[in-house]
Formats: structure tokens, sequence, C-alpha cells
């Protein structure tokens, strides 16, 4: 009120105003146990002990680029490609609300063969059937076309920016432009979607220096959503041999961005869960209050080989919900019963 600050409002804007080399020294200093701990009542403050469930859909393994580190990329032809109809795609949509899934998430390679008339029906029979948000994970479009995409009902949308550094991107995904990827960001926040990006850890040639401005830009951004996990090498692609990103590393970084970005969402990646059996569950207790478990069709689903050895995608893994639900219990943790939008607020313009 008279511009003097408490003890406690300073903290809080020294930590989320970390600078550069504040955050190479989380990244890098002997013990993390301070910064996890530090995330996690930071996570508690805004999210309680609630954790948001997002039920993903993985309905096209075809992809029309080539990024260096993905097993769906078009060069792969080691892979079975897939499809699901339509019909199949609202069915499983309409299964997850069963559940209670009270968001979508539609993930997909650049698979153009659906054009946006095609994905815009999808997303109205999905929100006319089931009373839930829809997430879409589809790459670059255009402006236009996210624009009919959100006027046919999608609620956010996730594109990561995968690394910060200019060159390393134009490396790792030749057929993409670093411009293009943040201006597609833009369209999408400039549309009125609650936007997810992220990137991942331990790409080959990333250094702590680009780490931190991968944080640094996150932050910039001003985002609803973050996704980050460990880069894990597939052997059907260009890194096939190169180091995989570990979860200490991974972890640090969720961490401080739990704690430079106190309000968005973080899920616990599916990828973290692959790199180490209890991946998942350490990151929610260094920042994260998000989970995104699996509700395409089993058959389909050791076909979405983005990095090799991924997490229930057999049988014994067919409800992944009951799952989840145990792990959550035994964490102390509780499934919210609301949509998990942004708790940010968002200028609309239509
Ligand atoms: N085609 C869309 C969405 C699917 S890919 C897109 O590219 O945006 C979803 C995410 O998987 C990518 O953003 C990338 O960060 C991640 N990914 C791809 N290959 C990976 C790998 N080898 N290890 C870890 N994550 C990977
Ligand atoms: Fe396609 Fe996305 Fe994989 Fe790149 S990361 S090859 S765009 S699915």
């Amino acid at each position: 009120m008279n511009g003097l600050k408490t003890v406690k409002e300073i903290y809080i804007f020294k930590m989320t105003n970390l600078n550069k080399k504040e955050i190479i020294k989380w990244l890098t200093t002997g013990d993390a146990s301070e910064l996890f701990a530090l995330a996690d009542t930071t996570r508690k403050k805004y999210f309680k002990d609630e954790v948001h469930i997002r039920g993903i859909i993985e309905f096209s393994n075809h992809c029309g680029k080539d990024c260096f580190y993905c097993g769906l990329r078009k060069g792969n032809r080691n892979i079975e490609r897939y499809r699901m109809s339509e019909d199949e795609i609202i069915d499983t949509a309409a299964k997850a609300g069963k559940l209670g899934y009270r968001t979508i998430l539609l993930q997909s390679g650049e698979d153009d063969s659906y054009d946006i008339i095609t994905l815009c029906n999808i997303i109205k029979r999905i929100k006319s059937s089931i009373d839930c948000a829809v997430t879409l994970s589809l790459g670059e479009k255009s402006f236009d076309g996210y624009k009919s995409l959100k006027s046919a009902g999608a609620d956010r949308y996730l594109l990561r920016f995968e690394t910060s550094n200019k060159e390393l991107f134009q490396k790792l995904k030749p057929d993409s432009s670093y411009e293009n990827r943040l201006n597609c960001i833009k369209n999408l926040k400039d549309l009125g979607f609650q936007v997810g990006s992220g990137f991942m850890v331990g790409l080959p040639g990333q250094t702590y220096e680009i780490l931190a401005d991968d944080i640094l830009l996150l932050r910039d951004l001003d985002l609803d959503m973050i996704g980050i996990g460990p880069f894990l090498a597939h052997h059907n692609t260009p890194l096939g041999g190169v180091v995989s990103g570990t979860l200490d590393l991974t972890l640090r970084t969720l961490a401080v961005i739990r704690i430079v970005m106190p309000d968005v969402h973080i899920p616990a990646t599916t990828a973290i869960g692959t790199v180490e059996k209890n991946g998942r569950e350490k990151a929610l207790q260094c920042g994260a209050n998000v989970i995104m478990p699996n509700v395409t069709p089993i058959k389909y689903r050791k076909h979405y080989e983005i990095y090799p050895n991924k997490i229930c995608i057999d049988e014994a893994s067919s409800d992944c919900r009951l799952c989840i639900e145990g792990m959550l219990k035994s964490l102390g943790r509780t499934i919210s019963a609301n949509r998990g939008d942004s708790i940010k607020r968002k200028p609309h313009i239509q």
C-alpha cells in the first residue's frame, strides 16, 4: 500500500526473478534437496495437493517432419504407422469422459491427412458429448488454421519450442524454423488459447547456458502450461547413438521452472517416467501438478514410439487411471474434480 514490501513478498519477487547466473547455479550445485523442497512448497501454495489429470489420445503416428530426435520422423521406415478414424477418436474420448477425465488431449505427428475441417468436426463432437476441455498438440499450423480450431471449441494448445538456441533448433529440426515455431506460439496466445510450451532436457549440444535461456524464454512467453522431459535417444533416428538426458537434470529444471513460474500447470511427463521408474512420482514432489495418463486404445500405443521403452503401452497398463490413483494416494495427493484451466487470467480476442 505504501510501497513497502513484506519480507515474504521480497523473497517471492527474488525467486520469480532469478537471473541466468542464479538459474545455472541451481541447476548445477551439489545437493538439490533445498531446490526441490522450495519447488514443492511453491506448488502447494498455488495448487494445494490437487493433481489435474489429462487423458491423452495419440491418434496418429504419421508425420511429415523429420526432427532428428523423434521416432515418428518421416524418415523412419522401421515403424508401423496408424491413423485412428474420426469415430474411433470420439469413442476413445467418450470412454475417457466416463472414466472421469475432464481434459482430453489430442496429440499426433504433423499429419495433414486430418485437415482443419476434420479436426474441427472431431473437436465439436467431443465438446458436444463430454463436459471437458480439449487440448491439442498437433504441431505447426497457420494462423487461420489455429483460429478455426479455436472457434470449433478447442481450449488449449501445446507447442514446445524444443530449444531456445536458434542454431541448435535448426540442426535438430531442419524442416521447421525457429521463427515460425515462436510465431505459432504467439498466434495461439493471441487467439485466446491456453498455451503450453517447453523443451527437452539433455539434447546433444545443449549447454547449461542454453538450458537457462530455455527457462528464461518460457518466462518471457508468459505461458499457462509448461511441459519438459528428458531427451531420450531413439535408435531409428540420426541421434540414435547419443547420450540421453538424465532424471536429475530434468527434475532440477522442473523445480526451477516451478519457482520462477509459480502459477503454471506443469505435468510429470511420460518421458520423465520412462527415464526412471519413479520419475513421475519424483517430479510430482518437486513442482509438477499434472499427470497425463495414456487413454489411446492399447493396440496403437506401442506404435506411438516418439522415444523407446515408453511406459504404459502394454495390456497390464490398460487402465492407467487406477494406477495413477494409487500413485497419487501414496504421495498424499488427490485427483482434482475440475477441468484444471489456467489459473492466470487470459485476454480473449475472437
Ligand atoms: N508433432 C507434435 C506433437 C507430438 S511430438 C510436435 O512436434 O509438436 C511431442 C513432443 O515430443 C515434442 O514436442 C518433443 O519435445 C517430444 N519428443 C520428441 N522426440 C523425443 C525424444 N526422443 N525424447 C524425448 N522427447 C521427445
Ligand atoms: Fe513429427 Fe512432432 Fe516427432 Fe517432429 S517431434 S518428427 S513434428 S511428431
